[in-house]
């Protein structure tokens, strides 16, 4: 393993310091290093792998698409990009229309333009929030930590505490411009927001003429037990972020619009080369054909009950929050970054958003036999790293 990384700190620049693990193949939810250890991967790439490694329908959409029209332009059609565009309407809104891009930053990128389009500039963001890198995206993550070397971003971007209904009544204005939320922050320590706050959200949206973003870029397809989380509330949001889980590995996000929201960009005002490529969407289209035959939002279901059983009167744990398949296991003291160690030397790949917090997010195919062995192992490496 050392041999293999003694080129990263020589070739790449610092930005993700320099990893533990070079990983060479995985299968489902299982990845092997390039020492042929195994681990159970609890971390799934961060919410990407919906469908575990090499999972063959993934396979062979991808493999066919690029053996047959691997990239167009936007100038040009391909019926994957018409395919999935459809599918993401019929799952969201009749009124949606959908932008394709490549990440979940720049799918940020795309509804902070949107939102400039209102006519007005002022966002409300959440304290501890996190929506990407890019300089538009940093401006409304609420983590100075991140933002605060890249000073001055976008103006007029006013941050909240999550959860406090009277903080969004009183910030929230007929100046915003829009609300950004994420319906579990999860680079923020995997914390829910509730029913009643995002219902509140989408009425102080109606009332002020805000629009409601709803980032879903981690807790999207799937993942929290529904196809998009702001399901549970009962609403839907003026703009819905996707990325991650949706290519299942292959790089694609979407900027979903509705009502009035689908349509403030018009011919010429955004783009990207890449955005919509016939590789991502074949990808993408095949999550979404596995999500619906393997009925992947009860898994999710499942996965929690699972979890939440066997960890429930475990030393150490002090909560687990959050719903489906992204559980945040709140430590009693800050010793999370030596679980996530521990469970490495263990065979077991999870990580820490925060000190006291360790961050659940398997594959949704993630079989018993692995979820059980990961719980194990997982459990050790917690109850390792409480006595110490
Ligand atoms: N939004 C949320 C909620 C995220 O969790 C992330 C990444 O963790 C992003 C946006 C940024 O996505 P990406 O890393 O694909 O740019």
């Amino acid at each position: 393993m050392q041999e293999s990384l003694t080129h990263w700190d020589a070739t790449m620049m610092a930005t993700y310091g320099i990893p533990a693990l070079v990983l060479v193949n995985g299968k489902n939810a299982t990845v092997w290093d390039v020492d042929g250890n195994s681990y159970i991967d609890f971390l799934a790439g961060i919410a990407v792998n919906s469908l575990g490694h090499a999972h063959p329908e993934l396979v062979q959409a991808v493999s066919e698409q690029v053996a047959t029209l691997g990239h167009t332009s936007n100038f040009v059609a391909h019926p994957q990009v018409l395919k999935l565009a459809k599918r993401l309407v019929d799952l969201t809104h009749p009124s949606a229309r959908v932008f394709f891009c490549n990440s979940g930053a720049e799918a940020n990128e795309a509804a902070i333009k949107i939102s400039r389009r209102t006519g007005r500039t002022h966002i409300v963001s959440l304290e501890g929030s996190f929506h990407g890198r890019t300089t538009g995206a940093l401006s409304v993550t609420g983590q100075s930590a991140k933002s605060g070397p890249f000073l001055p971003l976008l103006p007029d971007v006013t941050f909240i505490v999550p959860n406090d209904v009277a903080a969004l009544r009183e910030t929230v204005t007929t100046e915003t411009a829009a609300l950004w939320l994420e319906p579990i922050l999860g680079e923020g320590g995997v914390i829910p927001l509730t029913n009643a706050y995002l219902q509140a959200a989408r009425q102080v949206c109606n009332e002020t003429g805000a629009l409601l973003v709803v980032d879903e870029v981690q807790t999207g397809i799937a993942r929290t037990g529904t196809m998009f989380a702001y399901e549970q509330a009962g609403i839907l949001p003026d703009i819905l972020l996707l990325a991650k889980g949706l290519g299942g590995g292959l790089p694609i996000g979407a900027c979903i619009g509705f009502g009035p929201a689908a349509t403030l960009l018009t011919a010429g005002q955004h783009g990207t080369t890449f955005g919509g490529n016939p590789i991502s969407c074949a990808a993408a289209n095949a999550v979404l054909d596995v999500v619906a035959k393997e009925s992947l939002q009860e898994r999710a279901l499942k996965i929690e009950q699972v979890i939440r059983n066997f960890l429930v009167s475990c030393d150490g744990v002090q909560e687990i929050r959050g719903a489906g398949a992204m559980l945040g296991i709140v430590l009693t003291a800050d010793f999370g970054p030596n679980v996530v160690s521990a469970a490495r030397d263990l065979g077991l790949i999870t990580n820490s958003p925060l000190p006291n917090v360790l961050r659940i997010v398997p594959p949704l195919t993630i079989t018993d036999s692995e979820l059980n062995q990961g719980l194990e192992i997982l459990k050790t490496a917690i109850l390792q790293a409480w006595k110490v």
